[in-house]
C-alpha cells in the first residue's frame, strides 16, 4: 500500500516548523528519522494532511550541549551519533551503550533521540534510559516552550502528553549517576523486547548507594519506574536479602501485556528475575 497524499513542508527554522504544525491544527506530522513514521504512512495507520521535515534544522535542533552538570541533547541527534560521541561517552554512558541495541546500522544512522522518545513505543530503548536518568523534555508551540519532567511525559502504548502543535526540541539531562546496569529480553536481537531493565545508582565509600532508579519497559503501556524498589535499595548496602525484597517489589508497577509474543503470565515472571539480575551484577562492579 502507498501512502495517503500529504502536504510536504520542509521548514528553514524551529520557529517554521512551529508555525507550520500551528497551521496544520493538529493534523500535520514532524517527519524525523522517519524509521517509525513512514512504515505507518504506508499502512495507511496514520494520514497526517502533511509532513514538516524537520531534518534541515541540524543548527537548531542537532546539537549536544553541556551547561554545569546538565547536558542537552537536540531531538534530531541521531542514535549513530550518540553512539560516537565523546561528550556522550563521557556524561551519558548508559545513552551511549543502550543505542546500540537499537535496531541495525542504517535504523541508527537515521532514527533520532527526539522521534524515539516522541514515538513513545512501551518497548523503547531511548525512553527508558531517559526515565531512568531523570531527563525533562522540552516542547516548543506557538505559546512558547515548556519543559515536562520525563516521569510526567508517557501517557501510555504510543502516546505522550505532547500536543499536536507542539515539536519536541530537546532532551535535557541532569548529572548521571556513577553506576548502570541495562539489560534486555526479546525473542531474538532487533525484535520488540519483551522486557528490559535499568538501574542507576551512586555507591559511596561506606558501601551505601543513592540516588537509586529502577525503569522497566515492556512490562506495562508505557516505560516505568519501580519506586518501591528503589526506596528499598536507597541509603542501603545490597546483600542479596535486599535485592531479593527489591526484585519482588519491581512486580507493584507490571501491568503486562499479553500478545503474540509472550503471555502476561510469562513477563511477570520475567520481572523479579531480571530486576535480581541487574542489581546483582550492579552491586558486583558490572557496569552497563
Ligand atoms: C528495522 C527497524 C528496527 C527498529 N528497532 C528498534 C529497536 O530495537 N528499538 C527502538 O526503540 N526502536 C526501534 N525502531 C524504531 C526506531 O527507533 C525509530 O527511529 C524511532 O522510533 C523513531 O525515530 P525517528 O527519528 O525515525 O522518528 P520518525 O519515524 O520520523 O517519527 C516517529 C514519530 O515521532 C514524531 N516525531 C518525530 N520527531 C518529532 C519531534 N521532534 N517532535 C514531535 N514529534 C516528533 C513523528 O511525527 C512520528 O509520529 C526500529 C525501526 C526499524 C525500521
Amino acid at each position: 500500500m502507498k501512502p495517503a497524499p500529504f502536504d510536504y513542508i520542509r521548514p528553514a527554522t524551529v520557529a517554521q516548523a512551529v508555525d507550520a504544525l500551528d497551521q496544520h491544527a493538529g493534523m500535520a506530522r514532524v517527519l524525523a528519522g522517519g524509521q517509525s513514521l513512514v512504515p505507518m504512512l504506508g499502512m495507511r495507520l496514520m494520514r497526517p494532511s502533511a509532513l514538516i521535515d524537520i531534518n534541515g534544522l541540524e543548527d537548531e535542533l542537532g546539537r549536544i550541549e553541556c551547561s554545569g552538570s546538565e547536558t542537552t541533547v537536540g531531538a534530531l541527534v541521531r542514535y549513530a551519533t550518540l553512539e560516537r560521541s565523546p561528550v556522550i561517552s563521557e556524561r551519558l554512558p548508559l545513552l551511549a551503550h543502550v543505542v546500540r541495541y537499537i535496531g541495525d546500522r542504517q535504523v541508527r544512522n537515521r532514527g533520532t533521540l527526539g522521534g524515539a522518545v516522541a514515538q513513545s513505543d512501551p518497548t523503547g530503548e531511548m525512553g527508558l534510559v531517559c526515565l531512568a536518568l531523570g531527563a525533562s523534555v522540552l516542547a516548543r508551540g506557538s505559546g512558547g516552550e515548556r519543559t515536562i519532567p520525563i516521569e510526567q511525559f508517557f501517557e501510555g502504548s504510543y502516546a505522550n502528553v505532547l500536543e499536536p502543535e507542539e515539536l519536541l526540541v530537546a532532551l535535557r539531562f541532569p548529572l548521571a549517576p556513577s553506576r548502570c546496569r541495562f539489560f534486555e529480553r526479546g525473542r531474538k536481537h532487533n525484535d520488540f523486547a519483551l522486557i528490559s531493565v535499568v538501574a542507576v545508582g551512586s555507591e559511596d565509600a561506606d558501601g551505601r548507594w543513592h540516588d537509586v532508579r529502577i525503569a522497566l519497559g515492556g512490562i506495562n503501556d508505557r516505560p516505568v519506574l519501580a519506586p518501591a524498589a528503589a526506596a528499598r535499595l536507597e541509603g542501603a548496602r545490597w546483600d542479596a536479602a535486599a535485592i531479593e525484597e527489591a526484585a519482588q517489589l519491581a512486580l507493584e508497577v507490571a501491568d503486562p501485556p499479553d500478545d503474540v509474543r509472550a503471555s502476561a503470565d510469562y513477563r511477570r515472571h520475567l520481572v523479579p528475575v531480571h530486576v535480581r539480575r541487574v542489581l546483582t551484577d550492579l552491586a558486583a562492579g558490572e557496569d552497563r
